[in-house]
């Protein structure tokens, strides 16, 4: 068996056992395999595993790998401008960094132009860090009113985070605790905007502590195909 194997292989027992642990059912978490700077062929190992979906966090990447990589659902995970909007549209399932109106607006009309509803997710930035994307509480419900005014071609399909890092991810917990707190403030408004369903996040160094507190998703690399090597 090859490494990839035994790391997806590893990674599903411990999910399943978290799961079992906290009272969560196994099919409750999805785990996308996040592969940046994978080769084709190495997502096509993890594919060949059952993983049947895929993480990537720069639009460059989707557009180079996307017709060498087998079958696979694509989500967009990485900060998005928009004037790139238009070049994976029609190729991810889920956008999970959604972070500002005028974001929203583009992926709207891009939507529209394909006569498709593109599903999003709002990014929140759940500890206030400089350095990260995402919205804080108040920009998120602006963020939220202004979707469901006036983008019909959006549905709003839940939240996602990004944990700072640290080495005990004990310390992050409060942070997944928040973001499942605005989670479950809206899950119960459904129409044709939103509908909130999952909720990203979760990764490598902290996936454990975010099943524990909700997370439906969980976006995974390094565990799964090794450190990542920017030189290559
Ligand atoms: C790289 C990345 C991940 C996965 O990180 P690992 O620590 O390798 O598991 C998850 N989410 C986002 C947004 C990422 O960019």
């Amino acid at each position: 068996m090859n490494s990839i194997f035994e790391n997806l292989q590893r990674l599903d027992e411990n999910i399943a056992q978290i799961c079992r642990r906290c009272g969560r059912k196994r099919e409750d978490v999805l785990l996308i395999g996040v592969t940046k700077t994978r080769t084709p062929q190495e997502m096509n190992t993890a594919i060949s595993w059952g993983i049947t979906d895929i993480g990537e966090n720069k639009v460059q990447e989707i557009m180079d790998k996307y017709d060498q990589v087998d079958p696979v659902r694509w989500h967009m995970i990485g900060h998005l401008q928009t004037n790139k909007v238009k070049y994976i549209i029609d190729k991810v399932c889920l956008i999970h960094s959604v972070d500002s109106v005028k974001l929203a607006e583009e992926i709207n009309k891009r939507a529209g132009e394909k006569g498709i509803t593109a599903q999003i997710l709002i990014q929140i930035n759940a500890a206030g860090e400089e350095s990260k994307f995402g919205i804080d509480k108040e920009g998120f419900e602006n963020l939220l009113e202004s979707i469901t005014g006036s983008c019909e071609h959006i549905k709003v399909k839940g939240l996602m985070t990004i944990a700072p890092y640290d080495p005990d991810p004990e310390n992050v917990r409060v942070y997944f605790r928040q973001v499942k707190e605005y989670f479950d403030q809206y899950k119960e408004i459904k129409n044709s905007r939103m509908d909130f369903e999952h909720l990203s996040m979760g990764m490598s160094g902290d996936y454990e502590v975010a099943i524990e507190e909700g997370a439906t998703m969980v976006r995974i690399g390094s565990a799964i195909f090794g450190p990542r090597n920017y030189n290559i």
